[in-house]
């Protein structure tokens, strides 16, 4: 069978999967905010699930940032105690065999193209828009890591800008300027509506207000899938997945999934856009079971 996990900034969760991706067991825990404890706790949750069921598992860990190909430690992470250290050859040491370890979003985008929303495409590429934008491809159910270990990584590129933009241009924390984060993210929404109306409200807040027949709000909505058309039409015209399923707080925006074809068609490179635009299947689960099938 195999083990899952996903190493959040605030929780830390645990998934035993067998072949088929039916579900054994499911276990979380507070991550502590330190490198050892870090260790420590995904040893203990791992002992918990093979002492219950099956020893000697094969093992997943999804983790913020990425593995540097130099040093072999983590970079990138927002769990800033992570980066700059050997997790994995470290878990390897204490667990006592080899271990398996991705990007979180990578791990969504492996879970959604292999028994998720994407599951029957043969190129998947996998977006979160939830605290920051990130993304993952999967092309035949494996992760393509990519020459520098960032591809899928569309959230820094720079919005195309259009001719009567409405959305003012925000500095992003990766020290450019105008990044689809700034505009796509949770935050980035809620900036971008504030700064047209003063009203400060989180992306979740101005969803429901649309939902409930706020016009205003509803406007806005479809001025965010302008703008998310613009950045998705770039992932498009460079790897034109058949589907791209949408993960991350943001994707929960139930307008997105009937309108964004239509919007796609005035910037892809193409004159038919059928590419699958598709709610996540898993939801939070996602991280975890792209984990575990790390080793499917
Ligand atoms: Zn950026």
């Amino acid at each position: 069978m195999y083990i899952g996990i996903d190493l959040g900034g605030t929780k830390t969760e645990v998934i035993l999967i067998n072949k088929n991706g039916d579900e054994i067991e499911r276990l979380r825990k507070k991550t502590p905010k330190n490198y050892n404890g870090t260790i420590d706790t995904i040893c203990e949750l791992i002992n918990l699930v093979e002492n219950k069921h099956e020893k000697n598992c094969k093992i997943g860990l999804g983790t913020p940032g990425a593995l540097s190909k130099e040093t072999q430690c983590i970079k990138g992470g927002n769990s800033t105690w992570l980066n700059g250290r050997p997790l994995k050859n470290d878990l390897e040491l204490r667990l006592n065999r080899k271990i398996l370890l991705e990007n979180d979003a990578n791990c969504f985008a492996l879970s959604e193209a292999f028994d998720g929303a994407g599951f029957d495409q043969e190129i998947v590429f996998g977006v979160i828009l939830g605290t920051g934008v990130g993304g993952g491809l999967v092309i035949n159910k494996k992760i393509i890591n990519g020459f520098n270990n960032i591809t899928g990584e569309w959230g820094h590129n720079q919005m195309p800008q259009g001719t009567n933009d409405k959305w003012n241009i925000h500095e992003c924390y990766c020290g450019k300027k105008g990044c689809i984060e700034t505009y796509l993210s949770g935050p980035g929404f809620s900036n971008h509506f504030f700064d047209q109306y003063k009203i400060r409200l989180d992306a979740e807040q101005i969803q429901k207000n649309a939902n409930d027949g706020d016009e205003k709000s509803l406007e806005f909505i479809f001025q965010y899938l302008d703008y998310l058309a613009r950045g998705l039409s770039q992932v498009i015209n460079i790897v034109d997945p058949g589907a791209i399923v949408l993960g991350g707080g943001v994707s929960n925006m139930k307008q997105i999934y009937g309108n964004i074809n239509s919007k796609l068609k005035k910037y892809v490179f193409s004159d038919t856009v059928n590419t699958k635009i598709l709610k996540n299947k898993f939801g939070d689960s996602s991280g975890v079971r792209g984990a575990a099938s790390l080793n499917r």
